[in-house]
């Protein structure tokens, strides 16, 4: 047998979630699929959504450009803008749109001889203090780009401090200081992420920019129940490989970290770190196995970890595990390890992937 462990992508479940997000926000929708669309297969969760989304976001130029070759056709925003005019080129041969987050880029773009086809997106500072314009830098930017090329569509974007189970009130003083900056300018807007999607309807504008959701995970804390429907996308899965018997007394893995205080049946799972599953899982921490949850013992290694089978006899050699999934929810698994959701499913690597269409 090949080594059993490995990511199952659902993308009927992606579909969902992004019908879940456009019943939510209304409008017109970026499906967010930077960082390999969060681990989960950025071509194939992209030509999913094809049918459905207005159009992609991504971090980088380079996944833009993958996007492109994988025959997407919609505007994909970047939403990290160009580091350097060097970049403008293959922004342009690729029909990127790059967001425009300080002034020397509007500087750039203005002298192009023909704006591009998706017009301008300027990003406005709302808080969170990494990347954006100032109220008068964004007033100056589309000014200019409207005496340079007029009628232009100019879209304003910003993005919260606060991506997560949204409190009541907690990003009021950001919507108003964007409604300031934009007042009087006729331009359209983007503000949305997933957790402003799924708990701030006030900041509902012409285009969502929903990721974490897409995948069915809820940015709220964990031990919430998830809103809106949202369902898995990425299961990660693998199969007890070995199983033997410790005394009383005895330690398992690395460090001698668990202890058996009393005989303990030991399972194997060949799945660690380099696949992605967090080396700070604590002790304990429950792994889906057939129908039954059994605690990891002992520490993480970067191929294998461990899980005490004693109290579930069901579970043998070949039995199927899953890492995170329906069973064991990776929002509940990230925050045992004092994390989030996203860090752990981007960074899944090793594990073979299963997509299903
Ligand atoms: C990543 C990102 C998003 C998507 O955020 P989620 O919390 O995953 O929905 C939206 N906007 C910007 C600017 C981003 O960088």
């Amino acid at each position: 047998m090949s080594r059993p462990t490995s990511i199952h992508i659902n993308l009927e479940r992606l579909c969902e979630n992004f019908r879940c997000a456009r019943r939510l926000h209304g409008g017109s929708l970026l499906a967010v699929v930077k960082a390999n669309a969060y681990g989960h297969g950025a071509v194939a969760c992209a030509r999913a959504l094809a049918p459905q989304a207005e159009g992609f976001a991504v971090a980088i130029l380079e996944e833009g450009v993958e996007l492109r070759a994988a025959g997407i056709t919609q505007p994909i925003v970047l939403l990290e803008g160009i580091f350097s005019a060097a970049d403008l080129g293959q922004v342009r041969d690729q029909a990127l749109t790059a967001v425009l987050h300080q002034p020397w880029q509007v500087q750039l773009l203005s002298e192009l001889e023909v704006p591009p086809a998706g017009g301008f997106w300027l990003k406005f500072d709302s808080g969170m203090h990494r990347l954006g314009m100032n109220e008068p830098e964004l007033r100056w930017a589309v000014g200019r780009l409207r005496r340079r090329f007029p009628g232009v569509t100019v879209t304003v974007m910003t993005h919260f401090a606060h991506a997560d189970g949204v409190s009541p009130g907690v990003l009021d003083p950001a919507l108003t200081l964007f409604r300031q900056a934009i007042h009087g300018l006729s331009v359209r807007t983007s503000l949305a992420n997933s957790g402003a999607i799924l708990g701030y309807p006030e900041a509902r504008s012409d285009w969502g920019r929903p990721g974490l959701m897409l995948y069915g995970l809820d940015p709220a804390s964990p031990g919430q129940p998830v809103r809106a429907g949202l369902r898995p996308v990425m299961s990660l899965r693998s199969r007890i490989m070995a199983e033997r018997w410790i005394e009383k007394g005895e330690s398992v893995g690395y460090g001698g970290l668990f202890q058996a205080r009393r005989p303990v049946r030991i399972g194997v799972i060949p799945c660690g770190y380099a696949d992605g599953y967090p080396r700070t899982a604590p002790q304990g921490t429950w792994v889906g196995a057939g129908e039954d949850l059994v605690p990891l013992a002992g520490r993480v290694s970067m191929d294998m970890l461990t899980v005490d089978l004693t109290d579930a006899p069901r579970v043998t050699v070949g039995t199927e595990v899953e890492l995170w999934g329906d069973q064991v929810p990776v929002s509940t698994l990230a925050h045992c390890c004092g994390t989030l959701a996203y860090e752990l499913v981007c960074r899944v690597q090793r594990a073979a992937r299963h997509t299903d269409d």
